[in-house]
């Protein structure tokens, strides 16, 4: 159903970002991956995905936290159909202790991104008539955790910037749309488990179940694939009219 399109995943390397791409990449999308190395593997990564799909799949390096590299990005892959912002990192500190370089890292990284990339996107977009930016922000961009104060205000203004998007863009075949997920099951989440099983003293299903999934009813991990087809449905025509909102895939963490 997207063959024909083009989509830009940012920081699509590994994780989520990777299962996005993956999906769009199976539904005929031809896809642009991006992280800030620009390593053998990176490219290796994007020339398996083409063999596997057979579709076109390049890799272009460009920092997210640099504004001029993320429109750089978009320009330099010649616009896009499908704008994914997935790019994103964590700290994890009380606010007393917070790194202010790494509060303004995570905002330019979680937030300042997409502001760069859509202004980039959406005049090739409005040409032609016809665009879906999805924004990956968390249950921690409608909910908030302590110790997590960058992470839970980028992404709340993410979610902020996804509603203001959609606004100047409505009516013209452009949508814009965050993704709310709960835990994802992605390589980073299962090197922590050792971790957790140790500092716990527990097994894998029991850390799994009440330290980490203690906030997701379902006790079940999403995983990246889910995630993948989420985005798969907001590019379809199906949800041509679902505009300036949050799906949450999180087990039912924000009905809690
Ligand atoms: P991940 O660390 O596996 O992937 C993050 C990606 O961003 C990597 O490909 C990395 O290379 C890239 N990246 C980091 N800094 C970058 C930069 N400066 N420039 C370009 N790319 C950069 O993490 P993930 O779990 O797949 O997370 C992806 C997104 O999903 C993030 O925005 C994260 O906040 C969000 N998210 C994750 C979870 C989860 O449980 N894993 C839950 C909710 C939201």
């Amino acid at each position: 159903p997207l063959e024909g399109r083009h989509a830009i995943v940012t920081g699509s390397t590994s994780g989520i970002g990777l299962g996005v791409a993956r999906a769009l990449a199976g539904a005929g999308a031809a896809v642009t991956l991006n992280s800030f190395t620009d390593r053998p593997e990176d490219h290796a990564i994007a020339q398996a995905m083409a063999d596997e799909f057979s579709v076109t799949v390049r890799y272009i390096r460009a920092d997210m936290s640099q504004g001029e590299e993320c429109r750089a990005l978009i320009a330099q892959a010649g616009g896009c159909d499908i704008l994914v912002n997935n790019a994103g990192i964590q700290h994890v500190a009380p606010i007393e202790d917070f790194p202010p370089e790494t509060w303004d890292r995570i905002l330019a990284i979680n937030l300042a991104s997409a502001f760069h990339t859509i202004a980039a996107a959406l005049p090739g977009m409005r040409a032609r008539g016809w665009g879906r930016i999805i924004n990956m922000a968390s249950a921690h961009g409608l909910t908030a955790s302590p110790y997590k104060a960058a992470y839970v205000a980028a992404k709340h203004g993410l979610v902020g910037l996804t509603k203001t998007v959609a606004l100047e863009v409505a009516g013209q075949g452009i949508t814009c749309n965050a993704i709310c997920p709960g835990y994802v099951l992605t390589p980073l989440v299962e090197a922590q488990i050792p971790d957790q099983m140790r500092t716990h003293g527990m097994d894998r299903e029991t850390v799994i179940r009440e330290v980490m999934l203690a906030r997701q009813p379902s006790r079940q991990f999403a995983t990246v694939e889910q995630i993948g087809g989420t985005t798969v449905f907001l590019c379809s025509e199906a949800a041509a009219q679902i505009t300036g909102t949050t799906i949450s895939v999180d087990g039912g963490w924000t009905a809690l």
